[in-house]
């Protein structure tokens, strides 16, 4: 059986991957399953565990590192974020697409690391810095200065966005997540 396709989605902080995936995941007849991530950040008002990402303490991400659990982990503005690797593969094995939301430096080592051609690596560009700051500020989630942190991490990783094969504008949700959906029924269809 030919392996599921491990498909990417990168983009600054607030640029938002999430409310694409889910628009993608409502409005759409494209199959994949979202590979939850685990984290040490304290968790949002909204999200739920297990659902968003597993919440767990700074021991528990680290026993995960040294079992050699992840796929890949950074460390992005403070706290630990990794790809759990079993689940990924075992999905991937058994035909089914992936879609990790991850950071760009995590990106790259797994762009890096998993060389099979069934890769889709898409960063999901603003459409302009004022857009990416409204989005964070909406939110209501974080302190101003993790507010700053995020803006000026997200700026280096706008400019890192020639590493990934696909750059999509996030202009409107409907339309990026339809140029997404086509990116990735295109490489399904690819022998
Ligand atoms: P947030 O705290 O806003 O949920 O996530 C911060 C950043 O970490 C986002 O860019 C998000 O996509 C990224 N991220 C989430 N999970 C992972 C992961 O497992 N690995 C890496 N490298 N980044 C992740």
């Amino acid at each position: 059986m030919r392996k599921g396709l491990l498909i990417i989605l990168s983009g600054p902080s607030g640029v938002g991957k999430g409310t694409v995936r889910r628009y993608i995941m409502d409005n759409f007849n494209l199959e994949f399953s979202y590979s939850i991530s685990m984290t040490t950040r304290p968790i949002r008002e909204k999200e739920v565990d297990g659902v968003d990402y597993y919440f767990v303490s700074q021991e528990e991400f680290q026993r995960n590192i040294d079992e050699g659990n992840f796929l890949e982990w950074e460390e992005f503005v403070g706290n630990r974020y990794g790809t759990p690797k079993d689940k990924v593969e075992e999905l991937r094995n058994k035909g089914k697409n992936v879609l990790l939301e991850i950071e760009v430096n995590g990106a790259t080592e797994v762009m890096n690391k998993v060389n099979d051609d069934r890769v889709v690596s898409i960063f999901l560009m603003p459409p302009n810095l004022q857009a990416l700051e409204n989005r964070i500020r909406r939110r209501k989630t974080e302190s101003e200065e993790v507010i700053r942190s995020r803006l000026e991490k997200g700026k280096k990783e706008m400019k890192m966005s020639d590493r990934y094969e696909y750059v999509v504008l996030n202009d409107d949700v409907s339309r990026a997540s339809q140029e997404i959906v086509d990116i990735i029924k295109a490489r399904i269809k690819r022998k």
